[in-house]
């Protein structure tokens, strides 16, 4: 089974996508930014569904971290946001991230499928080395 790693501040989201998910994914939830960049070095996932709006970092500054990180850059960074206005998902491809979900969720169907398409498609990717 992929492993999903869901960095989620928010209870109901967090059932929510449990619920979704759980038959298909071995998932791993993480209520903040700082949980999430130990855990996700610790026991590496094949996606990460990552909200935006979370306590103390949030998640474009996770990305960031993530994208620092040589062993986990390649890793699909899906964003999950509230934040739906015009331009946004744009602005958030723009930022490094893979892919773009809306909440709330309202489709079991796209959720699925954005996770599916980035979990075949993760292992693919080669991320350019900022290092050299
Ligand atoms: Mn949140």
């Amino acid at each position: 089974m992929k492993k999903i790693a869901v960095v989620e501040d928010n209870p109901d989201n967090q059932l929510l996508i449990q619920a979704i998910l759980e038959d298909r994914y071995d998932i791993q939830f993480y209520n903040s930014g700082m949980e999430a960049l130990k855990g996700i070095k610790k026991n590496p996932p094949d996606l990460i569904l990552l909200d935006i709006s979370l306590p103390e970092m949030d998640g474009t500054e996770v990305l960031n971290q993530l994208h620092a990180d040589h062993d986990l850059r390649s890793i699909p960074v899906v964003a999950l946001t509230a934040h739906a206005m015009a331009g946004d998902r744009e602005k958030y491809l723009s930022c490094g991230f893979d892919d773009y979900i809306t909440k709330p969720i309202l489709s079991n169907r796209i959720l699925i499928s954005v996770i599916e398409n980035w979990v075949q498609k993760g292992s693919e990717l080669a991320r350019p080395s900022n290092d050299s």
